[in-house]
């Protein structure tokens, strides 16, 4: 469903992606572990092309997006129209869940659907409530984000990812930003989203979620991939695998 291939990112001189590549099939559900400043986030942002990779190659569903090399010596779409078109594609959750706070819920939800997909108001009324009915937040569809707690927000903004019926979901710690008590509501929520057979890619600190829940784990340093694996695999016997990664796991345990 999504292939990237041999990414490599520079910030000037500093090479902070060192030939990323993964593949996620349809239901896949991968983990992308690491220490901070291991690179997690620019990976998924260069995916989704919020950040502009220097190397490497996007495919999705076996068709390859056209980049260019700009001025900067990063490569960037070709097309605005493919751009659009792969982004409706990927979907993103982040950290701080970067919902619209002068519109409401429901308004963050149908936003995209409208501008960009250009679907009409009824249908993006309808996916929307939908979309917030599975994530257990129909109920604060008229409030603004200021007025839900941080659950209740990375919920909503789940469902506004959803509600572009993207092929991929991307999430880059989507539960570091909630008190401790909120983070079972939303890793619930995308536990059920994964036994849907989503294809998931969720950069995480949550142990329990990458063993249990995804089917793939990836574990980076500086840029590279250190550990790649069946979390049974991973988790079961750390030692057997690189001394970073024993370390990694008995540090979170
Ligand atoms: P992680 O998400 O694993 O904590 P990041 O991808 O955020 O790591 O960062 C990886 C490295 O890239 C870090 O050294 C960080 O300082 C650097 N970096 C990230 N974004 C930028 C940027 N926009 N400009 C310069 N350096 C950056
Ligand atoms: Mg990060």
């Amino acid at each position: 469903m999504l292939s990237v291939q041999n990414i490599e990112k520079y910030f000037g001189a500093h090479h902070v992606l060192k030939g990323l590549s993964l593949t996620a099939c349809s239901g896949d559900v991968i983990s992308i572990l690491g220490s901070s400043g291991s690179g997690k986030s620019t990976f998924l942002r260069c995916i989704n092309l919020l950040e502009n990779p220097s190397e490497g190659q996007l495919f999705l569903d076996g068709k390859e997006l056209n980049l260019s090399r700009h001025r900067d010596r990063q490569l960037y779409a070709t097309s605005s129209k493919d751009l659009a078109e792969y982004r409706t594609q990927v979907g993103m959750v982040f950290q701080s869940f970067n919902l619209w706070p002068h519109l409401t819920v429901l308004e963050n939800v149908i936003e995209g659907p409208v501008h960009v997909e250009r679907v009409s108001k009824s249908e993006a009324l309808e996916r929307a409530e939908a979309y917030l009915d599975k994530v257990g937040v129909l109920d604060r569809k008229d409030y603004y984000p200021s007025q839900l707690s941080g659950g209740q927000q990375q919920r909503a903004a789940i469902a506004r990812a959803l509600a572009m019926e993207p092929k991929v979901l991307l999430f880059d710690e989507p539960t570091s930003a909630l008190d401790p008590e909120l983070v079972g509501e939303v890793l619930k929520v995308m536990q059920q989203l994964a036994a849907e057979g989503r294809t998931m890619l969720v950069v995480t600190h949550e142990m329990g979620f990458a063993r249990n829940v995804s089917n793939q784990v990836m574990f980076l340093n500086q840029g590279t991939v250190e550990t790649n694996g069946c979390p049974e695999e991973l988790f079961s016997s750390p030692t057997n695998h690189t001394q970073r990664w024993a370390e990694f796991v008995s540090r979170a345990y």
